[in-house]
């Protein structure tokens, strides 16, 4: 049986790629998303594969939304915790609703969704869990005060309740890109784009490909022994 895979986010950017990525993998894939309904459909019609619509902030959106998901397609057995979202200002035009938003959605929506998934998953002594962060949580980012605070958060996320899982077969870990080529990275002024892409050793932006193919490795099933890692996929613009 096809093991199930849940990617948040997974109808447009990086998170298609990596549903259509785990699904060429043999995964049996569902994508969520939180409301571009013309992506979605688009999405569905081109690979088959079911999107469901709920905010990832939302805990009880999510509570929900997991037990239709289970109800109608199986135990999610590999969780891809992708969606996340910016709003950059620099600390003195930075607001706390801006703060919130961007904790809530990139790590908030990292406890909702695995805290759901973590017991059937314990019981079943079987989950890959993997969490998408971000070259800025690793290193920081002039006018990201929130997402890099969020995105840093996941990798201690991450550590913390690798430790939790290691024993039951369930692992847990952190995808790390760096600028990737998708409508988040289009969003950022060209003047400021070209800057980034002469930092990247490689000489280009990522693709969403590039990203796809570390997230199937960490979650196969021979991937029992990689837990709590973070894997860097930035074309050498970051490492350490
Ligand atoms: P996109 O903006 O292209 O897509 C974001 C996805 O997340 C969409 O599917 C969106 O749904 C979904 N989403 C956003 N907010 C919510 C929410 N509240 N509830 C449910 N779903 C939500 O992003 P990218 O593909 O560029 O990024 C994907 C991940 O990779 C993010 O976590 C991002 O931080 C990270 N990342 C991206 C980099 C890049 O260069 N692009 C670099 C490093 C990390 P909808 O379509 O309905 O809006």
């Amino acid at each position: 049986m096809a093991r199930i895979a849940l990617v948040t986010g997974g109808q447009r950017g990086i998170g298609a790629a990596i549903s259509e990525s785990l699904q060429a993998a043999g995964r049996k894939v569902v994508a969520t998303y939180a409301g571009n309904d013309a992506a979605a459909k688009a999405f569905t019609e081109r690979t088959g594969i079911p999107c469901y619509k709920f905010d990832v902030a939302d805990f009880a959106q999510c509570e929900a939304a997991v037990r239709r998901i289970e109800a109608e397609v199986g135990p999610i057995e590999i969780l891809v915790n992708n969606a996340g979202i910016t709003r950059d200002a620099t600390m003195r035009k930075l607001t706390r609703e801006m703060w919130d938003v961007v904790i809530d959605t990139n790590l908030g929506s990292c406890f909702n969704m695995c805290k759901l998934v973590w017991e059937g998953m314990i019981a079943r002594k079987f989950g890959r869990i993997v969490n998408i962060g971000s070259i800025n949580g690793q290193a920081g980012q002039y006018g990201q005060v929130n997402y890099a605070a969020a995105k840093s958060g996941i990798h201690g996320f991450t550590k913390a309740l690798a430790l939790e899982g290691a024993r039951f077969n369930v692992t847990v870990n952190t995808v790390a890109p760096g600028y990737v080529d998708t409508e988040m990275v289009r969003a950022v002024p060209e003047d400021v784009l070209q800057k980034i892409i002469a930092r990247i050793p490689v000489g280009r932006l990522g693709r969403a490909e590039d990203v796809a193919r570390g997230v199937v490795f960490l979650t196969a099933d021979e991937a029992d022994f990689i837990t709590g890692a973070t894997l860097s996929i930035n074309g050498g613009q970051h490492m350490y």
